[in-house]
């Protein structure tokens, strides 16, 4: 299976049953339309989040929230949620979808009030919606790997676009890397940045084990995404030095081990780029199980905080 097949679920995604959290209220889920008028259409001035449910508590909700908000801020415009609210309105959704593993999308963007580039004070909308969903590479990934191709796109430099936001702008360039990537056979493809450095995958942070250090690339033109943070602080836990520097592609002829994170991803082993070889290594194995760990952990603290609010 590719990796866009876990966002091909059994039915097209506007035709299937359930509720959708759209502004503020649970609407069917063939009910939850835009206008083809819509600004965040046409300039894609639209931001999202994706998050994974795990035993039906959404992993580190708050952060993903936050990121919503502040990937807004990003673009210029102010969400009418708090950042409670929306972990409100997402627990809610996920509650009501009966949902125990999946992945929810959170969206916003800037309405259909007019098409002006600075389009002033126009309405912003918000929804999300969430449906059950199994791991996103094919059975036996995380034991053996995937193999990736370097993509000829490249991450844009902080001067050319809103890199720090998860702006519906910047998959542009993941999905043409992807399609890419898949017509050459290859799993995912791996993009360098606008300088020529190793930067991440399509939609995932990229790792690197060179002799007993962690190493990974800094985050200063994409997401410095939140299950990179996570796996940081695991290995730094483990007492494993974790590195973050500009690292050039030829480096990964020493790298024993490559992994990426992400919340679709997690922790996935990388088999081969461009058909150089790794193995699934000591590391990223101590790394996947740590994962593990710290989304129950996770799971905990927002039990907790559950018991607290009810009580
Ligand atoms: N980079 C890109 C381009 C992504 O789309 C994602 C997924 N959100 C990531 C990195 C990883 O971020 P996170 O761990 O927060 O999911």
């Amino acid at each position: 299976m590719s990796h866009n097949g876990a966002l091909l679920p059994d039915a097209p995604l506007d035709d299937r049953d359930g509720l959708i959290w759209f502004d503020g209220e649970l609407v069917p889920w063939r009910e939850a339309r835009l206008h083809v008028l819509s600004h965040g259409l046409h300039y894609a001035s639209s931001v999202f989040e994706g998050e994974r449910a795990y035993a039906g508590r959404v992993f580190r909700l708050h952060d993903h929230s936050e990121r919503l908000i502040a990937s807004a801020r990003e673009l210029g415009f102010e969400l009418p949620y708090s950042a409670a609210d929306l972990d409100a309105a997402t627990r809610e959704v996920v509650r009501r979808s009966g949902i125990t593993d999946g992945y929810v999308r959170p969206v916003a963007w800037r309405g259909s009030h007019n098409l002006r580039l600075a389009s002033g004070d126009i309405p912003v909308h918000v929804a999300i919606a969430a449906w059950p969903w199994p791991d996103v590479f094919a059975p036996g990934a995380r034991l053996h790997g995937i193999r990736l191709g370097t993509s000829r796109w490249r991450r844009p430099s902080p001067h050319t676009a809103p890199v720090r936001a998860k702006a519906a702008s910047l998959y542009a360039v993941s999905t043409l890397a992807a399609h890419e990537a898949e017509a050459a056979g290859f799993d995912d493809a791996l993009l360098l940045d606008h300088r020529g450095l190793l930067a991440e995958a399509t939609g995932a942070n990229l790792f690197l084990v060179l002799g007993r250090e962690l190493h990974t690339p800094v985050p200063d033109c994409f997401l410095d995404g939140i299950t990179r943070r996570t796996v940081i602080e695991s290995a730094r836990d483990l007492g494993i030095t974790v590195v973050e520097r500009h690292i050039e592609p030829g480096e990964l002829a020493g790298a024993t081990e490559v992994f990426l994170t992400g919340t679709a991803y997690e922790v996935q082993p990388v088999a081969s780029v461009d058909g150089l070889e790794f193995t699934v290594g000591e590391v990223t194995t101590a790394l996947v199980k740590a994962f593990g760990q710290a989304v129950a952990r996770d799971a905990e603290i927002h039990d907790a905080a559950a018991a607290g609010t009810a009580g």
